[in-house]
This record gives C-alpha cells, sequence and structure tokens, in this order.
C-alpha cells in the first residue's frame, strides 16, 4: 500500500493500548514510531533522579532551568536514552508512572517535549502516540485516532504489562493510578487530553490487534484512494 509522507496522530486515555497499536500500524506501513509518553516519562525520570521532586511531591522551579542539561532521545531501535543510557525499565515503573502527570501539566515541559516530537516528526511518515497529538502538537496530522477502551480492560492491560516486566503491583494501586493520570492529563490547563473533532475513534475493548490494524488499513485505503 504507498502511503504518502503523513502523520498519523493517536490519542486517548493511559492503557488504551495505543503505543502496541501504533508500534504495529507504523510496522505495517513502514513508518517511525514514536512515542511522546515516553518523552514525559524521561523527564519525570530526570526529576527524580536529580532530586527536583520532594518527598510530597512538590516539583522544584529548578527543573525549568535544567532541562537544557537533558539528552532525551531515542536509539535506533526506538528505545528511549538519557545521554547514552537506556532508560526504558525504569521510565515504565510504577514510581515514574505515579508522577509523570504533574510533571507533563508544566507548560515548559510541554515546550520541551513538543520540540523533540517536531524535530523527530520533521520528515513526516510517523505514527505519534500521546494525549494532545492530534489536538496541539500536529493539528494538521493527516489521520487522527483518538482510542478508548473500558476501564477494566485498561487495569488489566496496565497489570499485566507491569507484571510481565517483573513488578509486582495492585490491581487496585494500578486503577488508581490511571484515574488519578487521566483526571490530571484531561483537566490541565495545557494541551488537555480530549478528542479531535475530526479525529476517528477507536474503542478497542474487544478488538484483537488484527482487527485494530485491519480497520486502520481501511480507514487509510478510503481516505487516500490507495490499495
Ligand atoms: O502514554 P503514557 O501513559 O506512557 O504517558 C505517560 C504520561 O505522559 C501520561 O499520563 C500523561 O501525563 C503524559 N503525556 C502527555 N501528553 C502526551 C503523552 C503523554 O501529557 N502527548
Amino acid at each position: 500500500m504507498k502511503i504518502p509522507d503523513i502523520i498519523i496522530a493517536i490519542d486517548g486515555c493511559s492503557s488504551t493500548g495505543k503505543s502496541s497499536f501504533a508500534k504495529l500500524l507504523a510496522g505495517k506501513l513502514s513508518f517511525l514510531y514514536l512515542d511522546s509518553g515516553a518523552l514525559y516519562r524521561g523527564v519525570t525520570l530526570f526529576a527524580q533522579e536529580q532530586g527536583l521532586i520532594s518527598k510530597d511531591n512538590a516539583i522544584s522551579d529548578c527543573l525549568r532551568g535544567r532541562l537544557s542539561e537533558l539528552d532525551l532521545h531515542f536509539d535506533g531501535q526506538g528505545r528511549t536514552c538519557i545521554g547514552d543510557r537506556c532508560v526504558e525499565k525504569e521510565i515504565r515503573s510504577m514510581e515514574v508512572s505515579s508522577q509523570v502527570s504533574p510533571i507533563s501539566a508544566l507548560a515548559y515541559v510541554r515546550e520541551f517535549v513538543d520540540a523533540r516530537l517536531h524535530a523527530f516528526a520533521a520528515h513526516g511518515r510517523v505514527v505519534m502516540d500521546g494525549r494532545d497529538i492530534g489536538t496541539a502538537v500536529f493539528p494538521d496530522a493527516e489521520f487522527k485516532i483518538f482510542m478508548t477502551a473500558s476501564e477494566e480492560v485498561r487495569a488489566q492491560r496496565r497489570f499485566d504489562e507491569l507484571v510481565s516486566k517483573g513488578e509486582n503491583p495492585k490491581i487496585e494501586d494500578v486503577l488508581a493510578n490511571l484515574r488519578e493520570r487521566d483526571y490530571i492529563d484531561s483537566h490541565r490547563e495545557t494541551h488537555p487530553l480530549c478528542r479531535a473533532a475530526d479525529a476517528f475513534e477507536l474503542d478497542n475493548s474487544e478488538m484483537t490487534f488484527g482487527e485494530e490494524l485491519a480497520w486502520a488499513i481501511g480507514v487509510l485505503q478510503g481516505k487516500f484512494n490507495v490499495l
């Protein structure tokens, strides 16, 4: 299928399966996959490791100035790195999950991440997932998807993911974290999570990856008149 050099924006609440689906779609189209949440997680890990978040979760104003030191990027295999250190495992921990939403609500953190996303996507042919990609980062993206799934399905997915990575979470903590992040993400002042008016909605609570992919390919074929 010959698809033009477009940007595909995938947004939605936490653990709706955005990144698995985005990776699959990017692979199918030979597009680059960019995980914007990984960058917010990377900033959070940096703030934690630099001692910029206090015990009562207050974020130091010094974070703004210290961001210029943060060399946050993806390596050739799409893994998140700080300098030459791969931080994929650390950024997915519950510790980072519990502090990422307040960090990503800061306007200067969003500017820092958005600048990187624009640089990475300069040549198009990108599938990017997040919370504000179709509304704020790439409002002109040619194909926008807003993903949803039931809360139970989302909590179970996140729980399974953490267990597969060797963590030992409680399902009620996972659910509480999802709810808290969704609340902060959709109520913050700067670029809150919401569905773009021109986004296609995809509820994948009861769909397999194959079905999700077939749906997206069908929409692309219709939109761009390609086989
Ligand atoms: O996608 P993921 O769950 O890894 O994202 C982690 C957090 O990063 C989200 O809960 C949200 O607070 C923040 N985020 C954001 N905007 C994006 C992507 C992620 O605010 N585009």
